[in-house]
């Protein structure tokens, strides 16, 4: 039977792999459970060891840290490599910081400056001291500078090196997703999953997008002798030489989600200022691109230390553009404080941390809205002598529904979560704008025809009902065509067209959504029948029966459970729809029992009160108007 493990790290990135070693080293039994997603980080990163890059470490502890990570790196690099029998590639030969054109200089003084305002040092080169230290140059480079203190490693060789080391002293690896920390037995559990750290609690991560190019050289020839910090174009890029025939060029920064398909644009824009730097790279082949996913945190610091609220929880996550060279302090600090409980981890960086952005977790309710159709009705319109604790009751429950549909639309892979939640909440805030114009279109007409015709008795109440409810249908399916038709351009608009992943996902969840508006229109307007009349208790009860439906079917369809279809956000739609459509089916029966309907039938059409409603002239400019006109008018008119 195999032990219960110590330590159970998440995610076997550099940052997990290398905790997992450390702990090892200090006689934990240690298990590393993971999964290799697309966009794994570690995978792709070139490893650049900067202590200090153009405007990267503004706060004075990563500064600190980072330094501290570049001290340990030949000690740790030397120690790995005879652990595991792997050479990681660590080169101290320094990196030479290029200006193409004399318009990127500019640039390029800037990173100077920022190195020199933090005691970082780097030799000014001209174009021809440049080129001596580097003949591969572009002779259209005009000038930079040496960094003897950036060296590299290569970041792919440190994972199989880590992964080895460790193996070596039994930690046991697990090839599998996590879902949830409670599906993992050990005596600590530490998620160390990268950008997907936020499926496993809320964290303020989010993913940034980058994207390398990997060339080789087909004749065999020399290849770079340093690695090059370059600005061309008013464009930064990172290029390195790996084995001796290949270049790594690095690397694109943008926010799109989960998106891990290399896109041409990103291809063509890193290899035209590759080769505007390195001419002789036009010639090499392209052998892949890879996109990597960097772990982000709002005050871009790690998040490290316990998870508080729990004893046997801890993360290391968020280490952004740094990890790989973070990775042995973080390693360091995060088995320090599991073998011994001495936390030496800077407080910036722990979840108790001054900065109110990384406590979302524990008190942000308002960042991702979820709006369920079946919410509006709960405690709307609750009157009476218990209506605030009603209120405060269903405030309660309608958290808890959007808590809920928030922790599985978190939980996708592939429709990320960002992109996954973005999209629900813009169309739930769609539906609340449009319910908004639709109750205020037929709400003011159905007033204006009730002070037309008098509405104080049932007899003039039902063709009033008649004609609100008319009016309702007609604008909703206006809007519905015309939402639909739109759906497109108007994700696009909301979310940002740099979104491709939010949009494309928000298409797909309209598709679905906007048919269902009807529903939830015609639900709001037999509830308002049912409190108009003084019974709240129905709509009230009406609303929990959804949100139990929708709480069932959300996952059901979202991840595929019981044998249902795995449909992401599409699935979410479809469980919201289909549970406000059981639900109107229900209130729909409920009504045509209700005495109140019975009572409504029953009475005669109402007398016309004298001068007013019934006398030709003052109905017909109620008649004469275009919504009367068609939504029928009141009988005698
Ligand atoms: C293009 C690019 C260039 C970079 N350049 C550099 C550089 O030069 N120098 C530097 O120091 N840093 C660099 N970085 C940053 C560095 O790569 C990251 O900070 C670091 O790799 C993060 O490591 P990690 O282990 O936290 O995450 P990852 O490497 O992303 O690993 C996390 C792993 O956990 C797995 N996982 C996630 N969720 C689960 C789950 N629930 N169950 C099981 N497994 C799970 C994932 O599949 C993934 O494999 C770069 C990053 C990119 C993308």
């Amino acid at each position: 039977m195999t032990r219960r493990p110590d330590v159970a790290v998440i995610g076997g990135g550099v940052i997990g792999l290398a905790l997992a070693w450390r702990c090892a080293q200090r006689g934990l039994a240690v298990e590393v459970h993971h999964d290799e997603l697309p966009g794994t980080a570690s995978a792709v990163a070139p490893g650049m060891l900067a202590p200090v890059s153009e405007a990267d470490f503004p706060d004075p502890a990563l500064l600190e840290f980072a330094h501290e990570a570049r001290r340990s790196w030949p000690a740790f690099a030397a120690e790995l490599a005879g652990a595991s029998g792997i050479d990681v590639g660590y080169a101290t030969d320094g990196l030479l910081l290029v200006a193409h054109a004399a318009e990127d200089r500019a640039r390029l003084a800037a990173m100077y400056g920022f190195r020199e305002g933090f005691d970082v040092p780097c030799t000014p080169l001209d174009a021809d001291e440049l080129r001596a230290r580097e003949p591969l140059l572009s002779a259209e480079a005009s000038g930079g500078g040496f960094a003897t203190e950036d060296h590299h490693v290569d970041a792919q060789r440190v994972r199989e090196a880590l992964r080895a080391a460790g193996q070596a002293l039994g930690v046991r690896y697990v090839d599998r997703r996590v879902r949830s920390l409670d599906e993992v037995s050990a005596g600590s559990v530490v998620v160390a999953a990268g950008a997907w750290s936020p499926s496993l609690d809320e964290w303020p991560v989010t993913p940034v997008r980058g994207q390398v190019v990997l060339l080789r050289d087909p004749s065999g020839g020399p290849g770079l002798r340093h690695g090059i910090r370059g600005v061309a174009q008013g464009q930064p890029v990172y290029l390195a030489g790996r084995d001796g025939h290949e270049t790594i060029v690095a690397a694109t920064l943008d926010h799109t989600g989960f998106d891990v398909q290399p896109s041409a644009q990103a291809t063509e824009a890193l290899l035209r200022k590759a080769v505007a730097l390195v001419p002789a790279l036009a010639g090499h082949e392209v052998t892949e691109t890879r996109v990597g996913l960097r772990p982000d945190t709002p005050d871009h610091l790690p998040i490290m230390g316990r998870v508080p609220g729990r004893s046997d929880a801890y993360v290391c996550t968020g280490h952004y553009r740094h990890g790989v060279l973070l990775a042995p302090v973080a390693a360091d600090l995060m088995t320090e404080l599991l073998v011994t409980g001495a936390d030496g981890i800077p407080a910036a960086f722990t979840l108790n941390g001054s900065d109110q952005r990384r406590n979302v977790r524990r008190d942000d309710s308002s960042t991702c809205a979820l709006h369920t159709a079946d919410e509006a009705p709960v405690g709307d319109g609750v009157a009476g002598p218990g209506a605030p604790a009603a209120r405060r009751l269903a405030g309660v429950h309608r958290a808890h529904v959007r808590g809920h549909r928030r922790h599985h639309l978190g939980r996708l892979d592939r429709a990320a979560r960002g992109a996954a939640l973005a999209t629900v909440t813009m169309a739930g805030t769609l539906e609340n704008v449009l319910m908004s114009v639709i109750l205020a279109v037929s709400g003011g007409t159905t007033i204006l025809l009730s002070r037309a015709v008098g509405a104080s008795e049932y007899g003039s109440l039902r063709p009033l009902l008649r004609a609100a409810f008319r009016l309702t249908l007609a604008i909703t399916a206006v809007i519905c065509v015309v939402l639909f038709a739109l759906r497109e351009p108007l994700a696009r608009l909301i979310l940002g067209s740099g979104e491709a992943s939010a949009v494309r996902l928000s298409v797909d969840y309209l598709t679905v959504a906007v048919p269902g508006i009807a529903v939830f229109y015609g639900q709001y307007l037999v509830d308002s029948t049912f409190k108009a009349n003084g019974d709240t208790r129905t709509p009230m009860r009406m609303a929990v029966l959804s949100n139990l439906i929708l709480v069932v079917a959300d996952p059901v369809l979202i991840y595929g459970w019981l044998g249902a279809p795995r449909l992401g956000v599409t699935g979410s739609a479809l469980a919201l729809v289909g549970s406000r459509a059981v639900t109107l089916a229900v209130t729909w029966r409920l009504y045509r029992k209700s005495a109140l309907l019975r009572e409504m039938n029953a009475a005669p059409d109402a007398p016309a009160a004298p001068g007013r409603a019934r006398s030709a002239r003052s109905c017909r400019p109620a008649c004469r108007s275009a919504w009367t006109s068609w939504c029928g008018c009141p009988p005698g008119c």
